[in-house]
C-alpha cells in the first residue's frame, strides 16, 4: 500500500506523535477538532518543497537518471511558485525578512550546496519514500508514515535517511535521541529489515546565511526502542481519553498556527 492509501484508515504518524508530545492542545485544535489553521508557517512550505525536489531528484536516479543541477533548480522554481502562488497563498505567513523572492533565492542556493558538496554516491540506493505501517503492542492503530530514503552500504548494512531543512546546524545529542529516527528503525526492523544492521543519518540543508550541507549519523538500541514503544502506549491512552495537555512553554507558541483558540481555551472558565 502507498502512504495516501495507508492514511484512509485510522493511524498514528511520526508527526501526530510529536504533536501531541510537543502540545496536546495544538494536537487537539489540528487532529481532532480539525479547526482551519490561521495561517501556514513559511518556514513549512518552503521544507515541504525542498523535500519534494530531493524526493524527484532521487526517484529519477533510482529509475536511472541523473538530474542537472539546472534542472533542479528549475524544478524549485516552479513547485514554489506554485506552492507560494497557488489557492493558498493568502495563508503563508512569512517570518520578518522573509519573501517569496528571498526564499526563492535560498532555495537555490540551498539546493546548489547541497548539489556539490554532498559525498556522492556511498551506498546503493535502494528505496524513495518507503512506505511503512507497524503495530506496537496495546495501540491499536498502526504508526504509518514514509522514509525519504533507504540506502544499503557493501556490508549490507540498511541506511535510512531524512531530509531536513534547519535554520541553524543540529546539535549532535539531539540526533542521538531524536524519536522519529527511533520510530523509522523500529519501522525498517516491522517492514522486512529485521536481520540487517541498521544506521539511521539527517541529511540538512542548513538555511543560514551562507547555506550549509551537513550529515549526521546515529544508531539506536533495543532499549531506545523499548522507550518509545513506552512513550507511543502513552501518548495513546492520553488522546484516548481525550486528555489533551496545552504546553504553553513550547518552542511552538511563537508561530502557532491555532493561537486564537488558545488563548480562548485559556479564557474558558473551568466548569
Ligand atoms: S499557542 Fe502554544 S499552548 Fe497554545 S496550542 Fe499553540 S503550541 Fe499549544
Amino acid at each position: 500500500m502507498n502512504l495516501s492509501e495507508l492514511r484512509k484508515e485510522a493511524h498514528l504518524s511520526i508527526s501526530s506523535i510529536s504533536t501531541y508530545i510537543d502540545c496536546g492542545l495544538l494536537y487537539r485544535f489540528s487532529r481532532v477538532d480539525c479547526l482551519i489553521p490561521e495561517f501556514k508557517a513559511d518556514v513549512l512550505v518552503f521544507g515541504s518543497v525542498i523535500h519534494r525536489i530531493l524526493e524527484m531528484y532521487y526517484q529519477g536516479f533510482l529509475e536511472g537518471y541523473k538530474m542537472s543541477l539546472l534542472e533542479l533548480s528549475e524544478l524549485f522554481q516552479n513547485h514554489w511558485c506554485e506552492s507560494v502562488n497557488g489557492n493558498d497563498r493568502a495563508n503563508i505567513r512569512f517570518t520578518k525578512g522573509n519573501d517569496y523572492h528571498s526564499l526563492l533565492e535560498m532555495g537555490i542556493n540551498l539546493l546548489t550546496t547541497w548539489y556539490d558538496s554532498r559525498p556522492g554516491e556511498l551506498y546503493r540506493l535502494i528505496a524513495v519514500e518507503e512506505p511503512f505501517s507497524f503495530t506496537v503492542p496495546g495501540v491499536p492503530v498502526p504508526i504509518i508514515g514514509g522514509m525519504d530514503l533507504v540506502e544499503e552500504d557493501p556490508s549490507g548494512t540498511i541506511i535510512i535517511t531524512d531530509h531536513k531543512t534547519p535554520a541553524k546546524a543540529m546539535a549532535e545529542k539531539d540526533v542521538h535521541i531524536n524519536q522519529q529516527l527511533t520510530i523509522y528503525q523500529m519501522a525498517a526492523k516491522a517492514n522486512g529489515y529485521a536481520s540487517r544492521e541498521i544506521m539511521l543519518k539527517f541529511d540538512c540543508l542548513i538555511k543560514t546565511k551562507t547555506p550549509k550541507f551537513q550529515q549526521y549519523y546515529t544508531t539506536r538500541s533495543e532499549n531506545d526502542e523499548q522507550r518509545m514503544i513506552r512513550k507511543i502506549q502513552s501518548v495513546w491512552e492520553g488522546m484516548a481519553k481525550g486528555v489533551f495537555v496545552p504546553n504553553d512553554l513550547s518552542w511552538k507558541c511563537n508561530n502557532c498556527s491555532y493561537k486564537t483558540a488558545c488563548n480562548e481555551w485559556f479564557m474558558q472558565e473551568a466548569a
